[in-house]
């Protein structure tokens, strides 16, 4: 899954972008309200982190112009205003939650799932694809019970994959959601990291649960075709 932080205090922003890179998030950073626009209105996110008090637009600007053309993305506010009004308004204004500055990184995970998976399951913090579970609290993966040395990029794939079971994800999709804008995107590392990940979930399961739908893309769970 891919994030943007907004968050003007760049070394905050960076602690926080490096930090979820560690749970294998892909994290984009901006430190201005005017660029987060501009940057908001090309690419697609999983989740935008917003800093209230920036230069430029503000935050609150911010959310608001977003929410006119994109109602969908969780909006999780951060800010060192926590006034209770200061809530209140950004709630009204779209955001889907608020955490107050200073916070524990800890807290701040635990809110990024329930924003991120609330679409895809209830309390459950569990992905499971027949024999293949996915933990999203401490971002490990096992097939029959094994755990699966995954890297970073192997991680975020599997993950996105079986967020999304049963319908085709194409590697456009992969890239949008799976690569942050550091990385160069060409396809065929998608592939790279596609087939060293299929290579370590069939050494377990003595098959291959990935399956290509020609022209579509790859396909976890949901019926055989
Ligand atoms: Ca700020």
């Amino acid at each position: 899954m891919r994030f943007l932080v907004i968050e003007d205090e760049r070394e905050l922003c960076q602690t926080i972008a490096q930090s979820l890179r560690r749970l294998a998030y892909s994290v984009d950073c901006c430190y201005d309200g005017d660029k987060a626009l501009e940057i908001l209105e090309a690419e697609r996110y999983d989740l935008v982190l917003l800093d209230l008090n920036l230069p430029g637009r503000d935050g609150m600007t911010v959310l608001r112009t977003f929410r006119q053309w994109d109602r969908g993305t969780p909006v999780l506010i951060l800010s060192a205003r926590s006034e209770v009004a200061d809530k209140v308004e950004g709630l009204d204004a779209g955001a889907n939650d608020y955490l107050a500055k200073p916070f524990h990184l800890a807290e701040l995970e635990a809110r990024i799932r329930s924003l991120t998976l609330r679409q895809f399951t209830q309390q459950e913090t569990v992905l499971r694809c027949g024999e293949i579970t996915f933990d999203t609290r401490a971002r490990t993966a096992t097939a029959r019970g094994q755990a699966l040395p995954l890297t970073r990029k192997e991680t975020s794939i599997l993950e996105y994959l079986m967020l999304h079971q049963g319908r085709p994800v194409s590697q456009e999709e992969l890239m949008e959601h799976v690569w942050d804008s550091s990385v160069d995107n060409f396809s065929n590392a998608i592939r790279v990291h596609i087939s060293a990940l299929r290579k370590k979930l069939r050494s377990v399961l003595k098959e291959d649960p990935i399956r290509n739908r020609i022209g579509e893309g790859y396909v976890m769970g949901g019926e055989e075709p």
